[in-house]
């Protein structure tokens, strides 16, 4: 696993000018002590710019963002090899677009040919809004889809060409059901040409510590409990941004099928939801069907 820092430097255009003119040039100076200088513009006021944490760029960048307000560090991602990825038994898998907006918004806001009296496909929680249950079958723009196989929903559903469907359903994965997902304009007729694939192997819960969380939140009311992965971090006296990695006990691997849910759920309460977990069967799969729109991080077993 590479640590890759991701900086921004730059000066406030608000300033007095003389007072932009040494900024602009201790920024022109910093980008060429990092081996940058080609980044630089001068009609650019910023400039974002990435760096492995263990290189001597990212030492001068830090300690300049100690010092000063022109470099601030954004957030450190974490890159994995495809040998790292290739060598977990268990991925989490993450979908890379929202090209399906989502059943609410396309029934609230397109308000044109709005069906009467429908519900929310989900029954929530009448107090911190987070979804109990699912109640009908997703109706949204399916035109929005595209020639893609895969999308997510703003509320986290994931969606599902039919041909990627009928093509995972083939390939004898396990941990899954399908479920119809409708063109809003006319719900319940013909074949679907989407499907939502609902995950319903819940794995035990993580192994934690080393596994680290933040921002719990529980609702009194319908027992709902949502976090975060630990993502705040201090380097001296400078915040940033960086997801650590999630743990299983070994033992997981008994329980585990090809897809799996975390029985954390992550988020605010309201848009609270499972991480979606992978085989490294299905990850093996998807790369070998050229199926696009999505990437993965190891979860790491531990004794
Ligand atoms: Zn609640």
């Amino acid at each position: 696993m590479k640590r890759v820092a991701v900086f921004s430097l730059g000066w406030s255009l608000a300033g007095p000018p003389d007072k932009q003119a040494q900024e602009k040039a201790q920024v022109a100076t910093l980008l060429r002590e990092i081996g940058r200088e080609k980044l630089y513009n001068p009609e650019k006021n910023w400039y974002p710019v990435d760096v492995d944490v263990r290189s001597r760029a990212f030492e001068i960048l830090i300690k300049a963002a100690q010092e000063s307000d022109l470099v601030r560090l954004i957030r450190i991602e974490r890159v994995y090899s495809s040998e790292e990825l290739q060598a977990a038994p268990l991925l989490e898998w993450r979908l890379t677009n929202q090209a399906i907006e989502d059943d609410y918004y396309t029934l609230h806001f397109y308000k044109e040919e709005l069906p009467k009296g429908i519900s929310f496909y989900t029954r929530d929680c009448e107090v911190c809004r987070a979804p109990l249950e699912q109640v009908r079958d997703l109706w949204v723009d399916t035109r929005l889809m595209g020639k893609r196989d895969l999308s997510l929903t703003y509320s986290f559903e994931i969606i599902l060409s039919a041909r990627l469907a009928q093509t995972l359903q083939e390939a004898g994965f396990t941990g899954f059901t399908l479920r119809p997902v409708w063109d809003y304009r006319k719900p319940y007729q013909g074949e679907p040409k989407l499907y939502q694939l609902v995950v319903t192997n819940i794995l035990p819960p993580m192994a934690s510590p080393p596994t680290e969380f933040e921002q719990a939140q529980r609702c009194d009311v319908c027992g709902t409990e949502s976090r975060f992965l630990k993502h705040t971090h201090f380097w001296g006296r400078i915040q940033y941004y960086e997801e650590t990695d999630i743990y299983y006990a070994r033992q997981v691997l008994e329980q585990a099928t090809d897809f799996n849910i975390t029985s954390e759920r992550f988020g605010m309460l309201s848009a609270s939801h499972p991480l979606v977990i992978i085989s490294q069967r299905v990850h093996q799969w998807l790369k070998a069907n050229g199926i696009k729109g999505w990437d993965t991080r190891p979860a790491y077993l531990v004794e």
